[in-house]
């Protein structure tokens, strides 16, 4: 365990770049395929019985939904980041009538919350034999995507046939397919730098007082080696980041199976992928005094370290900033009050 990450990243046993074996999954994958190609090893090699995730929605294709996939063609046609939300969580129910144990992929939250709920739960503990958590920087709310929809010239959702967010590429474009009012099929397409640049600023508050964007209660996380620049039409590579002796064990297995390719083993390639992640840690510090102060509802966060990183990581210009913009953040969403939950008829989200 790397003791000098530990504040800033969490748990860091060993760090790598690497991408999936199998080219199909490589190039249909957010980044390098990591992720899906860890889980397609546990069926194909570890006996397990399936891989909790999300896809999107079949009937609704600009909503996620969670599914038990049983198979690499199940995997493949949910890779992909989808930048919307989703909760995974919610189909553990799934998990309990499995013989064999399954693999969890999720957002840090998401991976956050299955840890706490194997904590209690000893038969579910048994069932989930592998977490995956991706990096995350917040989740944009459904309103995003209809916001983008809009932008890309899609007035009515309900013509939507698929969304995806990235992948087919690293980091692959945003591409929506659908139909026009003459009822010929469309397809529109946006860089990643354009989609996520519009969509970011959706993200929910939740995401901005999140204290774990690299997924530290995982066996592994996944996110982009993005501490150098991707060369135009590169092949897509991932930062895969061993958390439990457990994880690397799996990861080490997978690549001597032929599922997984490890290139460069560098524990200092995380914090230099994602250099402005100890500033996000650094903000969380002054942003839970602030709700308290105004009487909005805080998070209780144990085991963190926030307020050296609000010290060292952030320009006087940055924390004022981060100061000004929490406290009209509580005003303009409404923060300290009760909020009704929508429904529309496309709708089972929370609009916000
Ligand atoms: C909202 C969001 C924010 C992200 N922010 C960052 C970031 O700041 N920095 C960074 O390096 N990487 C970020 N990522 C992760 C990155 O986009 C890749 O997912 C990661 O590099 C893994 O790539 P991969 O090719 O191994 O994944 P793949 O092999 O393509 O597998 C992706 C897996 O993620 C699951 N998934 C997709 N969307 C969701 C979702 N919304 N919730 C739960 N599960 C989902 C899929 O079911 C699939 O199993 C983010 C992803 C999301 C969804």
């Amino acid at each position: 365990m790397k003791k000098e990450l530990m504040a800033g990243w969490g748990p860091v046993i060993e760090v790598w770049e690497g991408y999936a074996c199998d080219p199909s999954i490589r190039k249909s994958g957010s980044s390098g395929g990591a992720a899906t190609a860890l889980a397609d090893f546990t069926l194909a090699k570890k006996g397990f019985s399936g891989v909790l995730h999300t896809n999107a929605r079949k009937d609704v294709p600009y909503l996620n939904e969670t599914v038990l996939s049983k198979t690499r063609d199940e995997l493949i046609s949910a890779t992909g980041s989808r930048y919307a939300p989703a909760s995974p969580c919610d189909g553990l129910e799934l998990v309990m009538d499995e013989k064999q144990p399954i693999t969890f992929i999720g957002k840090p939250c998401d991976v956050a919350a299955v840890r706490k709920a194997m904590k209690s739960n000893s038969e579910l503990a048994r069932k989930i034999g592998l977490t995956i958590a991706f990096f995350c920087a917040g989740t944009p709310s459904t309103k995003g995507t209809l916001e983008l929809l809009k932008k890309a010239g899609v007035q009515d959702p309900s013509t939507v046939h698929s969304v995806r967010y990235r992948g087919n590429g690293w980091p692959g474009m945003w591409t929506v397919q659908y139909s026009t009012a003459a009822g010929e099929d469309e397809s529109t397409e946006m860089t990643y730098a354009e989609s996520w640049g519009f969509l970011q600023k959706y993200r929910q508050w939740r995401c901005y007082i999140c204290p774990d964007h690299t997924g530290e209660f995982a066996d592994i996380s996944v996110g982009d080696p993005w501490y150098r620049d991707v060369e135009e039409g590169e092949p897509g590579k991932s930062l895969i980041v061993a958390r439990t002796e457990k994880g690397r064990d799996f990861i080490l297995e997978a690549e001597k199976s032929g599922f997984l390719i490890l290139e460069k083993r560098d524990t200092t390639l995380l914090p230099k992928s994602q250099p402005n992640l100890l500033g996000s840690r650094g903000n969380i510090w002054p942003r839970l005094i602030i709700l308290r102060l105004f009487g909005a509802a805080v998070p209780k966060y144990v085991g963190f370290t926030f307020f050296r990183f609000w010290r060292d990581e952030l320009t006087w210009t940055e924390k004022r900033q981060s100061i000004i913009g929490t406290i009209v953040r509580v005003f303009k969403k409404r923060l300290n009050k009760r909020i009704d939950i929508k429904r529309t008829a496309h709708l089972e989200d929370r609009q916000d």
